[in-house]
């Protein structure tokens, strides 16, 4: 299903993304060495409850993940890059955390994911993983224009990961949010120009590269849900949610 909302439907999807962004941005301030993935949970569940939102993963439970999730947000550490189940893990300096936060508001979620290294300074390696999918969401989101296609969308995210030297993989990609979290289009991290969907102003789009170091395999983790890099290497997320509008891509999820 393609959901094409209105003025005031995208407008609610402004507040949704704009409490989305608070509530990364607290959480990447909160998180320290020792912090574990459990209180990161506990505080984004708190500030969920506070601004009277719903989150979208406590009870989903799709094809690819094992029963409802049952946590507010995806907290993936390392080799993990997808769906992070939060466990009982002490955060140690230099991981490399993604978190990933969808939640709805008024009726409009909005999806955002963040990487960072934990406490010290990052490597070489992490710099250039976190970089890659920051600079292939910024492609993505300047090729989101009304008029054009999806496929303009994956072409752009695509060249940026791959001249950065990483493997894609197509399996995970983004996606259209409006009343729920995974709706069509789906907006794959490579792909052709001038193809797929058409853009159209009331659409909004998660769009979410992320890489792994040296492989385009992933492994599902013995939790049922938590996708690893086959090889155990580092990788990293990104995630913007975006309204098309008539005047171009407007990115919902960035703090204000
Ligand atoms: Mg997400
Ligand atoms: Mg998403």
């Amino acid at each position: 299903m393609i959901e094409i909302l209105n003025d005031a439907e995208v407008a609610r999807g402004r507040e949704t993304g704009a409490l989305v962004a608070r509530i990364l941005q607290t959480m990447k301030e909160r998180t320290q060495v020792g912090t574990n993935l459990l209180e990161i949970d506990a505080w984004t569940e708190a500030m969920i409850r506070e601004a009277g939102a719903e989150s979208c993963y406590v009870d989903y439970a799709p094809s690819f993940g094992r029963g409802p999730f049952g946590h507010y947000i995806c907290t993936s550490v390392d080799d993990a890059v997808l769906h992070g189940l939060p466990h009982d893990y002490a955060l140690r300096d230099g991981d490399l955390l993604s978190l990933d936060l969808a939640v709805s508001l008024g009726g409009v979620v909005a999806d955002s994911a963040i990487s960072f290294v934990v406490g010290g300074s990052a490597t070489p390696q992490q710099s250039a993983l976190i970089d890659a999918t920051q600079r292939a969401l910024d492609a993505g989101i300047a090729a989101a224009q009304p008029g054009g296609k999806v496929g303009d969308i994956s072409a752009a995210i695509g060249a940026v990961l791959r001249g950065a030297g990483f493997p894609v993989n197509l399996q995970f990609g983004g996606h259209g949010v409006g009343s729920t979290m995974h709706q069509d289009p789906h907006v794959s991290n490579d792909g052709r120009p001038g193809r797929g969907y058409t853009l159209r102003p009331g659409l909004l789009l998660a769009l979410e590269p992320w890489v792994m170091a040296d492989t385009a395999d992933l492994v599902t983790d013995a939790d049922g849900w938590t996708l690893r890099s086959r090889t155990g290497c580092l990788t990293a997320h990104s995630e913007h949610t975006v309204a098309i509008t008539a005047d171009g891509p407007e990115i919902l999820t960035l703090p204000r």
